[in-house]
């Protein structure tokens, strides 16, 4: 399926250099588990989550007197999908009308996203409105329109340079008028003038709460996995400027750096929401730790 084709680089280099480790019919020893997570932290897991992974590790295989390395394979995969397990999974919201305030850089792939989560969305019976916030690039506003056109979801915009908030307080009149189930609002990826982001969306979160107090409110943050560890310190400084709900991390085809979900789910305390493995319409999965699992090892 998409998810297993999509993560064929990252199993390659992840799960090969953790095979190799423990097809070698070695006794499981101190040095197999130091090899172990030398080829986690490689993968992008990064250092501080495969400690942890293989510290869970070396303590169950002493309970369990695991001595073959099968065993330890399937005991590392279980260890990984708990320690990912606590996500709840996908954007549905718990209540109608809600809104989705989607943050991140530009080209982490924030306006794709949102095409796909609207189609997702309607896919799933939910009236789905669009607000173009980011009116800092014409680009941005016009790729989300096509996004639209493709979905058959209207787009709310001013234009380009105009008041971010402004978009949205129309976007909730509109969303109210019509009745929407969800609006999906786009904003700036300005993260090198943190000041201008986080006044932004305090901006834009006045209005919400002012305009909108009864929709449920979620903050996503928009992540590429193909900027491996980079990615949990672009997080880092998001949170530091908004309170983070969810994350949906892109480009996990092609990339042989998936490894970095690991980290995310578990450095983070924020669940991943979606993943994005491809730049089709339909490409954007909901986030299952099992899955993900299954189709890396
Ligand atoms: P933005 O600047 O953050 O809005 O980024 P865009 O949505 O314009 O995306 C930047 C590029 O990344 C585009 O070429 C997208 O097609 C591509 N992209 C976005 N998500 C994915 C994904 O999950 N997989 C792949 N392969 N490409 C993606």
């Amino acid at each position: 399926d998409k998810l297993k084709e999509g993560l064929t680089k990252t199993r390659d280099s992840l799960a090969d250099k953790i095979g190799e480790v423990l097809s070698l019919n070695k006794k499981i020893d101190e040095e197999l588990f130091e090899e172990l997570e030398e080829a986690m932290i490689m993968s992008d897991i990064g250092y501080k989550t495969s400690s942890e992974i293989i510290d869970t590790l070396r303590k169950r295989v002493k309970e369990n007197k695991i001595s073959d390395s099968e065993n330890v394979k399937q005991t590392l995969k279980e260890i990984i999908v708990e320690m990912m397990g606590n996500n709840d999974m996908g954007i549905i919201p718990e209540n109608t009308p809600a809104v989705f305030l989607i943050v991140g850089v530009n080209g982490v792939g924030k306006t794709t996203s949102i095409g796909k989560m609207a189609y997702y969305l309607k896919n799933k019976g939910f009236k789905v409105a669009l607000a173009a916030g980011d009116t800092f690039r014409a680009a941005a506003i016009d790729q989300l329109e096509v996004w639209g056109r493709r979905c058959g979801i209207e787009v709310i915009k001013h234009q380009e340079g105009s008041d971010p908030a402004a978009v949205i307080f129309d976007a909730i009149q509109s969303a109210k008028a019509k009745k929407a189930d969800i609006l999906i609002c786009d904003t700036a990826g300005r993260l090198h003038n943190k000041k201008n982001l986080m006044e932004e969306l305090r901006k834009i979160n006045k209005i919400l709460e002012k305009e909108y107090s009864q929709a449920y409110k979620q903050t996503l943050l928009v992540l590429d996995a193909t900027t491996g560890q980079n990615a949990l310190i672009q997080a880092k400084q998001f949170m530091e400027v908004s309170d983070v709900n969810g994350i949906i991390l892109t480009k996990l085809d092609g990339t042989a750096k998936g490894g970095i979900v690991i980290a995310v789910s578990n450095e983070l305390n924020i669940p991943v929401k979606m993943i994005g493995v491809g730049e089709g319409i339909e490409d954007l999965q909901e986030f299952n730790p099992k899955a993900f699992v299954d189709a890396i090892f």
